[in-house]
This record gives structure tokens, C-alpha cells and sequence, in this order.
């Protein structure tokens, strides 16, 4: 009987691989970084061609680490960065131009003659996104429009789109399968999540032939065969990294939740059949599932979290290392009545102000280093709070467990504060790969690997919960406070001029 599960994790910044076994650990692990490409300012490519050998070279060398045979593997899932664009000439498989990366804001300008266009709403109401350069869809049609040839050639079929699952899922079956999944579809602007295919209005707008696209498949399903490493492995998961990681973390049913604690904050609600549409600037998105029936997700995310940290460390010079933070957040009984609000780049949901910034309020003479480190550790809390309450409110969910993720979760003081802030138990899984996790739960629930979910459920381990503590006035006294910083981040970007 094979012995592991491979994930492929096709991050943003680099490439990895790991193989896990049947109670969900971690057997190997093998990871690389690769080129960040950053032509103009704002904008942000990668080469298709690194991400496809880097993710083939950390792949070998996490079998090789422990000796793993193509037979010992069951199957293969993928996760990987969303939105992110390639297009490719189908008969060679030669990129036609860089990966455009999610990142980059080169398209910001056809997002605005959309909206001019009105098609806000026709987007919003197909493809559950609010029209922004993120996506695909403009990444795409500025390939076309800027490549010389690229437009005619896709309309003879001769070129091909994906997202990095479906480059990786081509090359790995030797250009046999050109395929995406629910949940990478619907993060390209392109695709209807109700009627889950493609829109052919949308298309027609951007003047994208349908040919050039993948076929959208299941997440959990199969994706054909790779022969890449030496003997036939099924490819049987699929799924863009935020959805992964609410599967991961078996974030199966409506009102569960998961937040991501990273470089930015990502938190994906699921909503189970029910596709919410917010009015607060959330997305709704698909979630990982298994079986043809979809499960759709509100999805919400805090532009600086982890940053602010860096942001302490390595601007400020306050810190030597994150977690340290957490010392000097225990060294003061609470902020000193300061709040940071870590608006570098505007603020998000529920707020939607592209030009608030950072703001500091409540400054006092007693006011020292570690009250501005509490304080800044507080505001990843604080932005996971409002996007909690926005998401709990639109979906009629009650939500009282947050399951957490990503490198700022290791911050016990983090964690207790959410939990005070928010009135919800935070769990903290034993095994924080959850993006990772998710893609091989879809891969191995695909081939019966794993049974069935209950069996995967058994092996979602608390490594701690962090129960509320505080009393509701004083919640609703921190709340206030916070409040009241934002609209002073929002008045300076009102007040210009
Ligand atoms: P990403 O995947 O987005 O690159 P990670 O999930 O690896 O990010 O998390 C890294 C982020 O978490 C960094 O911004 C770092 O400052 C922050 N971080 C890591 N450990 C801690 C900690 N103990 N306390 C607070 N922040 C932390």
C-alpha cells in the first residue's frame, strides 16, 4: 500500500513539497525560492519556466529524502499562489511572456475603464469578486492586447491560459491535461461561480477565445497521470491556496472559519451551498470540496499583518526578530491607550479606503517601546476582528471557533488577544502546513487514501485553544478604541487637499 501523499505548494515566493502520511505528518519537506521579476515599479512577473523546475527539483529531493519510490506515493495534490497568469503556445509549451504575478498593478488602469464601462456589477453578480487587478482576467487580456500575434494565435488555438496548478498540471502529464479546478477558476474574473462555467459575456468583453481556457474540474478528482519522477503517479487534488488551507484545517461545514496569520492576512468563512453575496466588500468565492457539489466561501483579507511586524523589526529597528515581540507585549499591562493602525497600503474590507494610511493615535509621554509593539501586535487582531464580524453578520453565521494559521499564530499573546477580542476560542492546529495539508486531503480523499472525511477529521490535532477572558464592557471598550483609530486613518486620506 503507498505510504504518502505528495503536496505541491506553488507559493508566491518560492516552490515546495511535502509528503505526508496517513495520520496527516509530515514525512519531508524540500523547498526553494525563486526570482522575483520587477520590470516597472508596480509590477510583478515570475518565470514560468523556474517555477516548473524549482517545483520539479523540490519534489525529488523530498522523495529522495527519505528514500520514497514512485510506489510509495498514492497520489498527487497541488496548491498554489492564485491569479497569477501564463499563457503558453500549446504545441510547445514555450510561455509567450512572463507569469503575470497577482501582485502586480499593471492592469489597474483596465479595471477603471471597466467600471466606466459599467460592468461592476455584471462582475460582481457572475464572478463574486469585486473587479480588481488581482485577477486574472485582465492579466490575461493584456497578454492578448500587448504581445505582437498573441490575440490571432489564440483564436487559431494555438495558446493556451492557466493559473500555476494547470501550468503545473500540464507539464507534469507531458501537455496531456490542460485543467483548473472550482477554486483557482474562480479567482480569475472569468469564470460564473453559480452556474460554474465560464461567462461567455465576460469573455466576449475581454475578447478572450474560450479555447485558450482550461476545463474546471473538482478539486478532489482526477487530473490525470505524471510519469515525471520515475513511475506513474495520479495527480487527484487541486485547489488555490486559501481554499487548501480551510480544507486543511477540515473546515468543512457552514460557519467554520479560518485565519491566516502571514506577511498579509487571509480569512475564508465557509458558507456551505449558500454563495453569500456581501455588501461590505467581501468576496464570495468557491471553497474546496469534495464530490460535484460546490461549497462556497466569503472570503475576507487584512493587507498588513505580519508586515507590521516586519515593519517594527526591520524599519523601526525595535525588534531582532518577530517573536520577540512577544516579550515586549507582556511587559505592559495593556497599550499605554495607543493604537497602531498598520494602513501602509489603505485598508481593506470592511472599510474599502485605498488612500487611508498608517496612523499611531493616543501618544502620551508614558507612551514606551514595548506599548508601541503591543500595540501594533494588537492591530493584526483588531483587522482580523472586523473582517470576523463583517463576514458572521452577512452570512447569518454564528462564528464561535476561529481556526488559525501562518507564522504571527506562533504569538501565544496574539492568540489570547484574539480570543478576548473576538469572544471565540482560537484553535491552533498541531500541524500549521495547512495549505499544504488541504491539497493532499483533496488528493488523498480522491483515491481512497483517506476514506472519507470523518477519517480525515480524526486527524485534525489542537496544539492549543485560547478560551475568552474578558469581561464584554471591556471588549467593547477595546472596539471603540479601535474605531475611532480607523476613522482617524480614514480622515487623513479624506482631509487631502
Ligand atoms: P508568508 O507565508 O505570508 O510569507 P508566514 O506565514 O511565513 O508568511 O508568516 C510570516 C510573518 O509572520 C512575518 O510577517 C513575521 O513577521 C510574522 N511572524 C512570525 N512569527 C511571529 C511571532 N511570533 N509574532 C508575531 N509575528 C510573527
Amino acid at each position: 500500500m503507498s505510504r504518502y501523499i505528495i503536496a505541491m505548494d506553488a507559493g508566491t515566493t518560492s516552490s515546495r513539497c511535502i509528503l505526508f502520511d496517513r495520520q496527516g505528518s509530515i514525512c519531508s519537506v524540500a523547498q526553494k525560492e525563486f526570482a522575483q521579476h520587477y520590470p516597472q515599479p508596480g509590477w510583478v512577473e515570475h518565470d514560468p519556466m523556474e517555477i516548473w523546475s524549482t517545483q520539479m527539483g523540490v519534489t525529488m529531493e523530498a522523495m529522495q529524502k527519505i528514500d520514497a519510490r514512485p510506489e510509495d506515493i498514492a497520489a498527487i495534490g497541488i496548491t498554489n499562489q492564485r491569479e497569477t497568469t501564463i499563457v503558453w503556445d500549446a504545441r510547445t509549451g514555450v510561455p509567450v511572456y512572463p507569469a503575470i504575478v497577482w501582485q502586480c498593478r499593471r492592469t489597474a488602469g483596465r479595471i477603471d475603464a471597466l467600471r466606466a464601462d459599467g460592468w461592476e456589477e455584471t462582475i460582481r453578480a457572475k464572478t463574486g469578486l469585486i473587479p480588481d487587478a488581482y485577477f486574472s482576467a485582465t492579466k490575461l487580456a493584456w497578454i492578448l492586447d500587448h504581445i505582437p500575434d498573441a490575440r490571432e494565435r489564440a483564436e487559431r488555438g494555438e495558446l493556451k491560459f492557466g493559473t500555476v496548478d494547470t501550468w503545473l498540471i500540464w507539464n507534469l502529464t507531458d501537455h496531456q491535461v490542460h485543467a483548473t479546478d472550482y477554486t483557482n477558476a474562480s479567482r480569475t474574473m472569468l469564470f460564473d461561480i453559480h452556474r460554474l462555467c465560464w461567462d461567455k459575456k465576460i469573455l466576449e468583453y475581454f475578447r478572450i477565445p474560450e479555447s485558450m481556457l482550461p476545463e474546471v474540474r473538482p478539486s478532489s478528482g482526477s487530473y490525470g497521470q505524471t510519469v515525471k519522477f520515475g513511475g506513474s503517479i495520479p495527480i487527484t487534488g487541486v485547489a488555490g491556496d486559501q481554499q487548501a488551507a480551510l480544507f486543511g484545517q477540515c473546515g468543512f461545514q457552514p460557519g467554520d472559519v479560518k485565519s491566516t496569520y502571514g506577511t498579509g492576512g487571509f480569512l475564508l468563512l465557509n458558507t456551505g451551498e449558500r454563495a453569500v453575496t456581501s455588501t461590505q466588500g467581501l468576496l464570495t468565492t468557491i471553497a474546496a470540496s469534495v464530490g460535484e457539489d460546490v461549497q462556497y466561501a466569503l472570503e475576507g483579507s487584512v493587507f498588513v499583518a505580519g508586515a507590521a511586524i516586519q515593519w517594527l523589526r526591520d524599519e523601526l529597528g525595535l525588534l531582532t526578530n518577530s517573536p520577540q515581540s512577544e516579550e515586549f507585549c507582556r511587559q505592559v499591562p495593556d497599550a499605554g491607550g495607543i493604537y497602531v493602525v498598520p494602513a501602509f497600503v489603505g485598508m481593506g474590507a470592511p472599510y474599502w479606503e485605498p488612500y487611508a494610511r498608517g496612523t499611531i493615535v493616543g501618544l502620551t509621554r508614558g507612551v514606551t517601546k514595548a506599548h508601541l509593539i503591543r500595540s501594533t501586535v494588537e492591530s493584526l487582531a483588531y483587522q482580523t476582528e472586523d473582517l470576523l464580524r463583517a463576514m458572521g453578520k452577512e452570512a447569518g453565521l454564528e462564528i464561535t471557533a476561529l481556526k488559525v494559521d501562518g507564522g504571527a499564530c506562533a504569538n501565544d499573546f496574539l492568540m489570547q488577544f484574539q480570543a478576548d477580542l473576538s469572544n471565540v476560542t482560537i484553535q491552533r492546529p498541531a500541524c500549521i502546513e495547512t495549505t499544504a495539508l488541504g491539497a493532499a486531503y483533496l488528493a488523498g480523499l480522491a483515491v481512497g487514501y483517506w476514506k472519507g472525511i470523518p477519517e480525515v477529521e480524526e486527524n485534525w490535532s489542537c496544539q492549543r485553544e485560547f478560551y475568552p477572558s474578558i469581561s464584554r464592557e471591556t471588549r467593547e471598550t477595546w472596539r471603540r478604541g479601535w474605531d475611532r483609530a480607523v476613522r482617524c486613518a480614514i480622515a487623513w486620506a479624506k482631509d487631502e487637499g
